[in-house]
């Protein structure tokens, strides 16, 4: 995770660019030999060194004895060790791509079997099809998506049941459609997957009762509207009478009401958490999107204030590397400003990329952070 390191920086150390520095260098053979004599993990991938007296090559971090300077040689790639007629070592693999990196492909595998499956897959049917134990399956998974197989999968059969309800014939049609195969099993979890009942959707979300309140805060005007189950919107603004309009035109058939006491409160613990989000927030979140954007907005609410994470980096950490444009497309569709932090995703470079709330209130917000970071 060498894209937290901003994270650990020291307290006093200099004001740190919005994204870390590239990894230490090692760009010449004194500070390479230094790094094998540490065997430094951090240089892996970096270079690679060839043993003249064994004929293999290792990574830096190669358990095995260390070799005398004189018989050591380095090479920028595995290519250019094996053009040199150097085999590779059998400890070190340094010809295998690196575990996060085949954590990272079982796990993005896993997801496109669980997309693809017609019917529910069994936990050991997906450890084994990437070559895992079924613990050691289940724990990476959740530990890369944020979410079980069973949840994400559950979520996969609630995105193909959206898609399909509106032009279906009914419910229950759509609900087989979508692999549900007890009425049952779909009812207890639409709720909670569709962010309302299935029959609510069809009907544009009407029955639905909204709660919303506008107050002013540092940024501007702040909406925030939640429903029983928790906040399902928080947006900024200048004028608090578009953020009503544009809360009304996301919900059209939503009843609006007005916050009462309770409401209040949590409007206050909203605009706490807007001051000091160092301190967090306990508040339910009530959000609706598809299973891949959810994950996205999950990952989105693991990055601490005062840090920066690349689109990339973000694809990288809910294992789909390969998914950037879905993922910037996640973070711009994200309807809970703030509680749900992509004011954190920046360009690769470090510069803004843009915000749906305004660009200066997202370098407002960033600028904060950076300052209050502990
Ligand atoms: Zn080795």
């Amino acid at each position: 995770m060498h894209t937290m390191a901003t994270r650990h920086s020291r307290r006093n150390a200099p004001a740190v660019p919005p994204m870390p520095a590239a990894a230490p260098a090692c760009a010449d053979d004194e500070l390479r030999w230094q790094a094998v004599q540490r065997r430094d993990k951090a240089a892996d991938g970096q270079f690679y060194y060839s043993v003249r007296s064994t004929g293999v090559y290792c990574k830096p971090s190669c358990a095995a004895r260390l070799a005398l300077r004189k018989n050591v040689a380095f090479h920028d790639s595995c290519a250019a060790a094996e053009a040199a007629g150097f085999r590779a070592c059998k400890r070190c693999k340094p010809n295998q791509p690196r575990l996060e990196e085949r954590q990272a492909q079982a796990v993005a595998q896993a997801c496109r079997l669980i997309e693809q499956a017609e019917a529910p897959l069994a936990l050991e049917t997906l450890a084994d099809a990437v070559g895992l134990s079924r613990y050691h399956f289940h724990r990476l998974f959740k530990a890369h998506t944020g979410v079980t197989p069973r949840a994400y999968a559950d979520g996969q059969r609630a995105e193909r049941m959206r898609s399909r309800l509106p032009g279906s014939a009914s419910v229950t049609e759509a609900m087989y459609d979508a692999g549900f195969n007890s009425s049952g099993r779909f009812y207890e979890q639409s709720g909670e997957r569709l962010g309302m009942k299935p029959s609510a959707y069809r009907q544009g979300g009407s029955g639905e009762r909204i709660c919303f309140a506008v107050a002013q805060c540092w940024l501007g005007a702040l909406l925030v509207a939640a429903t029983a189950k928790g906040i399902c919107a928080v947006a900024l603004g200048d004028d608090p009478e578009v953020l009503v309009q544009e809360l009304q035109d996301r919900f059209p058939k939503a009843e609006l009401v007005g916050g009462d006491a309770q409401f209040e409160r949590m409007l206050a613990q909203v605009l706490g958490f807007i001051e000091a989000p160092e301190r967090g927030l306990d508040l339910p979140l009530d959000v609706r999107g598809t299973a891949f954007q959810q994950r996205v907005w999950q990952a989105l609410r693991s990055i601490p204030p005062g840090v920066t994470l690349s689109y990339s980096a973000l694809a990288e950490r809910i294992g789909s590397p390969a998914a950037v444009r879905a993922v910037a497309s996640a973070c711009a569709n994200n309807e809970i400003a703030l509680l749900i932090p992509c004011h954190r995703i920046v360009r690769l470079d470090g510069s803004l990329s843009g915000y749906r709330w305004g660009v200066e209130r997202k370098q407002a917000l960033l600028e904060k952070e950076r300052v209050a970071k502990p």
